[in-house]
């Protein structure tokens, strides 16, 4: 069949006018919702669920993240996320989100709510008292140096660079009991 241009016109002027009658349905763009990243701005951002440390882009309206994607110029991840980055916003915007240190004094059973100043100086403290009461000098006359009464457990959602300043501080300390959750 031929089709001039003037045809071609005037069948999608009958279309539209129909259309807008809603005679007949739009074209699947016409309901194309509007983006919710649109008008927000884009924050650059770590993911912080493993150690791998992707980059992500939130895009933050009204002081509220809205929308979480791969920043496709970070150079680990080059715009990609896994599954867990994915449903990152539900971790950000949680009612059930902790925001302050918990504290179980020992023999209790109720965790009490303490100011985060309050726990770093209580875990300084600690860590200080045990080192300085259980610290082994040597063994079997070898220098060993060792902390045995503390241990540390690295979380997967620290990133290598704070692995590695956890690890310096404990072998500082002479700790030898060093482990990963993702060991466990
Ligand atoms: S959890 Fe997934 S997206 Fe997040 S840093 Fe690890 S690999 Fe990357």
């Amino acid at each position: 069949m031929d089709l001039t241009r003037r045809d071609f016109l005037k069948g999608t002027g009958t279309g539209a006018g129909l259309a807008a009658a809603g005679a007949i349905p739009l074209p699947a763009e016409a309901y194309t919702p509007q983006l919710k990243t649109q008008g927000t701005r884009e924050v650059p951002s770590i993911c912080y669920y493993c150690a791998v440390g992707c980059g992500i882009k939130a895009s933050v309206a009204d002081g509220k993240v809205v929308a979480i994607q791969g920043d496709p110029e970070h150079p680990i991840n080059r715009g990609a996320l896994c599954s867990k980055a994915q449903a990152y916003i539900q971790v950000l915007d949680n009612p059930r989100r902790l925001q302050k240190a918990l504290y179980r004094a020992p023999g209790a059973t109720a965790w009490e709510e303490k100011p985060l100043d309050w726990a770093m100086d209580e875990i300084a403290k600690r860590v200080k008292a045990t080192r300085d009461a259980t610290f082994k000098e040597s063994e079997d006359g070898v220098r060993v140096n060792r902390a045995e009464a503390i241990a540390a457990l690295g979380s997967a959602i620290i990133a290598n660079e704070e692995c590695y300043l956890l690890v310096k501080l404990m072998r500082g300390l002479g700790v030898v009991w060093l482990e990963h959750q993702a060991r466990i």
